[in-house]
C-alpha cells in the first residue's frame, strides 16, 4: 500500500511565536482531527498507508519554516509546504474561493463578485498546487484533495498521471444547475472538469451530488447513471459521504476535570435560568441577524421567559479581511445592542455576547450545559457545530433546534427543523424546546446520537476510502473489455492473415460522430478513401449497416465498392447490386404513428420527426437532456402498449425512439451475410443500442467492438468514434513487427 496524500488550502498546523522562538501546533480544525482519528483507529490497520503526505500554502515566511520544519515529528504528516506571491494568493483566496464560490453555492449570488483576475489567479493557484505535486506523485499513492479552493487541481494531475488514484470532497453545498449555470462558461466548464479529473467525487448529501450530476449533464452534456459518469476513458462516481464528528471526544469532553469546572461555573453563574447556545464563524451563511430577530419576537411573543432565560451567543472571527464579513459583524453587534437595551432588567440581560475562539474544553461544557441549541444557518454544507451538540448532551437531554437549510438536518431529523428566515417558526420553536418533556428530548436525543456514533468521523474516512479504491477496482474491470493494443495487434494479425473479410461497420457514431441534425453527419472525403481503400481489397465485404434509409445511403455511399444495409436491415444493396426490400411493409401505420410522434415534438422543444423508408423515428438529442429522455419514456410507454399484438416494434436507440417493422433487425441481417459468405475472418463495429443485436448475433463468429463504455455484448469497447477509425486504418498496414509473431 502506498502513501495518503491529503491536499487542502490550509495545512494541518500553524507556527506560535513566543519571543524569538518558533514553534510547531497541531491544527484542531474538522478535517485534520478526521483523518489524525482515522490514522489512529481500527480501521486503518487493513489499509496501512506506508506514510501520510499532506500539502498545503504555507501561511508563514520561508526562513520560518526552515526553523520549525526540524519540529516535524509533533505532527502526524509528513509536510509539504506552497509558498506562494502574497498577491496571487489573496486573488484566489479571498477573490475567486471567498468572493466567487462561497457565496455562489451557499445561495448568495448578489454577493458573487465577478472579477476576470480572481478566476485567472485560482487557475495559477490550482496550477502550482499540481506542479508541487506531479513529480511527487507514485502509482501506488491515493490522493486525496479538499475543498472548493483546489476543484480544478484533480484534472491538471490526472492529465499527467492518468492512473493515479485521486478522491475529491466538496466540504461546501453544490449548488442547483439554475445557480451554478450563472457563471461564466469558461470557469463553469472549467470547474467541472476540473473536479472530473477524480475518480470519486464526494459531497455530504444527496442533494448536493444530484446538483452536481445535473451541471455536468447540463454544462457537460455528459449522463450519469446510478451516481456513475463514464467520462473520457474513465469511470468516475459522485456519491454522498456526510462528514462527521469525533463522537466519542464530545460524548466523554465531560469526563475532563477542566471542561466539569467550566460546566459547573455556567450551571452556578445562570442558575434557576434556560440556556440557549450557539456558536459559529462570523459568516452571512451562518443566519445571525435572522436568529436574533426571531430571538427578539420570542421574547415579545412569549415575555413569560423574560428574566428566565439567556442566550449565550458566540461568534468565531472569521475572514475578516473582506468587506462582506465586517459589515456584517458591526450590524450583528448594532442588533444585540438594541435587543439587550430594549428589554435588559439590572439583574438580567437576555444576550450573553463574545465575539472570540472558544477553547475545546469550554466550548464543550457551553454543549454539555445549554439547554437548546440553536443552530440556524441560511445555508450550511454541513454543520458540525449541530452534531457535536448531541454528541456533547451525555445526559441525553437537551434540544437542538436546526435550519433545514443545514446538510446535517438530513442525518439529524429528530431536532425541531426550522426556516431560518421564518421568525415566528423559530420563535416558537424556542418556546417549543424550553417546554419539551424530559422523556421526549431524550426519545429524540437517542436516535440522533445512535446515527452520529453510528458514522462518526473514523468511518467518514474508511468509508470515503473505500470506495475510492472500489471504483478503481471497477475501473479495471471496465479495462479488461478495452481494446487494448494487443488486442488490436491480435485482431490486425488475423485480418492480415485471412483470405476473406467482412467488416460489419454501423454508420452513425462508429464511422461518423452525431451530428445535430441526422442530414449533417455526411462523411467525409477521408472516411470515403478509407471505406474505398478497404473495400477495393478483393479479399474483403466491407458492410454499412445502419439504421438510415435507403435514400441517403444511396447519397452519400451509392458510388462506393460497399454493401448497404438501410434501416437495420428493411432493405439492402449488395456489392455492385441494386436495392432490395428485405421485407414488403405496408406503410399505413405511419398515419397512426406520427400524429402521436407529432405530440411529443410539441410538448419537446428540440425533438423532431425523422420518415424513412420503412421506419418513423422521433429523436431527442437536441432537447434538453431531462425533459427529452423524460419524453422518450413515456412515448415509449405510449407506442408499446399501442402496438402490442401488431407487426410492428418500437426500438429505443441512442437519444431516438423508432417505430418500424418487426422480424428483422441488424442481427438477423449480419448473421444472413456472414452465414451466406463464410469469411476468414469478421469485424463488427457500432455504439447504439441497436447494434447489440449483431453483437449478440454473431457471438464468438466475429471481432465485435462497440464505441461506448455502458454494459455490452460486444467483445471489446473503444472509448471514442475516433478510436474506429484508427483501427480501420492499422488493420490494412502491412504487419512489419515480428512481435505478433505467435501471438
Ligand atoms: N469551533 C472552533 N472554535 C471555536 C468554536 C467552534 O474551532 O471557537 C469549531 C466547532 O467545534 C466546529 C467548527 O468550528 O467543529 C465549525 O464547523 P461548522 O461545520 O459548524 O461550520 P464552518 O465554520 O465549517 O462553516
Amino acid at each position: 500500500m502506498g502513501r495518503l496524500i491529503i491536499i487542502s488550502n490550509r495545512l494541518p498546523f500553524s507556527i506560535d511565536h513566543e519571543g524569538d522562538q518558533l514553534s510547531l501546533r497541531q491544527s484542531s480544525g474538522g478535517l485534520v482531527s478526521a483523518i489524525k482519528s482515522y490514522i489512529e483507529s481500527e480501521s486503518s490497520k487493513n489499509r496501512a498507508f506506508t506514510d501520510k503526505l499532506w500539502v498545503g500554502v504555507a501561511d508563514f515566511p520561508q526562513n520560518e519554516w526552515s526553523v520549525v520544519s526540524e519540529q516535524l515529528t509533533s505532527v502526524d504528516f509528513q509536510i509539504n509546504p506552497l509558498f506562494l506571491n502574497k498577491i496571487l494568493y489573496k486573488d484566489y483566496y479571498n477573490g475567486f474561493s471567498n468572493s466567487v464560490l462561497w457565496p455562489l453555492f451557499h445561495y448568495f449570488p448578489s454577493l458573487v463578485d465577478y472579477q476576470a483576475h480572481y478566476y485567472d489567479a485560482y487557475v495559477k493557484v490550482n496550477r502550482a498546487f499540481a506542479d508541487k505535486l506531479i513529480p511527487l506523485i507514485q502509482p501506488d499513492d491515493t490522493i486525496w484533495i479538499h475543498d472548493y479552493q483546489l476543484m480544478l487541481l484533480p484534472e491538471m494531475i490526472r492529465a499527467e498521471k492518468p492512473e493515479a488514484t485521486i478522491g475529491f470532497f466538496l466540504h461546501i453545498p453544490f449548488p442547483s444547475y439554475e445557480l451554478f449555470r450563472t457563471l461564466p462558461a469558461e470557469w463553469k466548464t472549467g470547474l467541472l472538469r476540473g473536479i472530473l479529473g477524480s475518480d470519486l467525487v464526494g459531497f455530504h448529501t444527496h442533494d448536493y451530488a444530484q446538483h452536481f450530476l445535473q451541471s455536468v449533464k447540463m454544462i457537460l452534456g455528459v449522463d450519469s447513471y446510478f451516481h456513475t459518469i463514464q467520462y473520457q476513458d474513465r469511470m468516475i462516481k459522485a456519491d454522498l459521504f456526510p462528514i462527521s464528528i469525533d463522537y466519542k471526544k464530545f460524548n466523554k469532553a465531560c469526563d475532563d476535570p477542566e471542561t466539569k469546572q467550566y460546566y459547573n461555573e455556567i450551571k452556578n453563574n445562570f442558575e434557576g435560568k434556560k440556556i440557549i447556545f450557539s456558536v459559529d464563524r462570523l459568516d452571512y451563511t451562518k443566519g445571525l441577524m435572522d436568529r436574533l430577530s426571531a430571538f427578539d419576537y420570542f421574547l415579545d411573543q412569549y415575555p413569560d421567559w423574560r428574566e428566565k432565560v439567556v442566550f449565550i451567543l458566540n461568534i468565531v472571527p472569521s475572514r475578516d479581511d473582506i468587506q462582506a464579513y465586517t459589515e456584517r459583524k458591526q450590524q450583528i453587534e448594532q442588533k444585540i445592542g438594541t435587543i439587550n437595551g430594549k428589554v435588559s432588567t439590572i439583574t438580567w440581560q437576555p444576550i450573553i455576547y463574545r465575539y472570540t475562539h472558544l477553547p475545546f474544553n469550554e466550548l464543550a461544557a457551553l454543549y454539555k450545559a445549554a439547554d437548546v441549541a440553536l443552530i440556524t444557518p441560511l445555508r450550511d454544507g454541513m454543520n458540525l457545530v449541530a452534531k457535536e451538540y448531541v454528541a456533547s448532551c451525555s445526559a441525553r437531554k437537551g434540544v437542538l433546534i436546526l435550519s433545514e437549510l443545514a446538510g446535517a438536518a438530513n442525518e439529524l431529523n429528530e431536532a425541531l427543523l426550522v426556516n431560518p428566515t421564518d421568525v415566528i417558526e423559530v420563535s416558537n420553536a424556542i418556546n417549543r424546546a424550553l417546554t419539551m418533556p424530559v422523556d421526549e428530548q431524550q426519545q429524540r436525543m437517542i436516535l440522533m446520537q445512535q446515527r452520529l456514533s453510528d458514522y462518526d468521523v473514523i468511518k467518514w474516512v474508511s468509508d470515503f476510502l473505500d470506495q475510492l479504491s472500489n471504483v478503481k477496482q471497477e475501473q479495471q474491470k471496465q479495462q479488461v473489455k478495452h481494446l487494448d493494443d494487443r488486442t488490436s495487434s491480435q485482431i490486425h494479425l488475423h485480418y492480415q492473415i485471412a483470405k476473406t473479410r467482412c467488416l460489419l461497420l454501423d454508420y452513425d457514431g462508429t464511422l461518423v460522430p452525431y451530428a445535430k441534425q441526422p442530414k449533417d453527419a455526411r462523411p467525409n472525403e477521408d472516411l470515403r478513401t478509407l471505406l474505398t481503400d478497404l473495400s477495393n481489397d478483393p479479399r474483403n465485404l466491407v458492410v454499412i449497416i445502419s439504421g438510415r434509409e435507403a435514400e441517403t445511403l444511396e447519397n452519400w455511399l451509392g458510388d462506393l465498392p460497399l454493401m448497404l444495409v438501410a434501416e437495420h436491415g428493411a432493405s439492402f444493396k449488395p456489392k455492385g447490386e441494386q436495392w432490395q426490400q428485405t421485407v414488403s411493409i405496408p406503410d399505413q401505420w405511419k398515419n397512426e404513428i406520427r400524429p402521436i410522434m407529432q405530440l411529443f415534438v410539441t410538448h419537446c422543444v428540440g425533438s423532431f420527426i425523422e420518415e424513412k423508408t420503412n421506419t418513423l423515428a422521433w429523436h431527442y438529442r437536441n432537447t434538453h437532456p431531462d425533459l427529452g429522455f423524460t419524453r422518450s419514456r413515456e412515448l415509449i410507454n405510449n407506442l408499446t402498449q399501442l402496438l402490442q399484438n401488431t407487426m410492428l416494434q418500437v426500438v429505443d436507440g441512442n437519444k431516438v425512439v423508432e417505430v418500424r417493422m418487426s422480424g428483422f433487425d441488424k442481427g438477423i441481417m449480419a448473421l444472413k451475410i456472414v452465414n451466406d459468405l463464410q469469411p476468414d475472418f469478421v469485424l463488427c463495429m457500432g455504439d447504439d443500442t441497436t447494434d447489440e443485436d449483431m453483437f449478440k448475433a454473431l457471438g464468438e463468429r466475429a471481432y465485435s467492438i462497440k464505441v461506448s463504455n455502458g454494459p455490452t455484448a460486444a467483445q471489446y469497447t473503444v472509448f471514442s468514434q475516433q478510436k474506429v477509425l484508427q483501427l480501420l486504418k492499422r488493420l490494412m498496414l502491412p504487419i512489419v513487427n515480428k512481435q505478433y509473431a505467435g501471438t
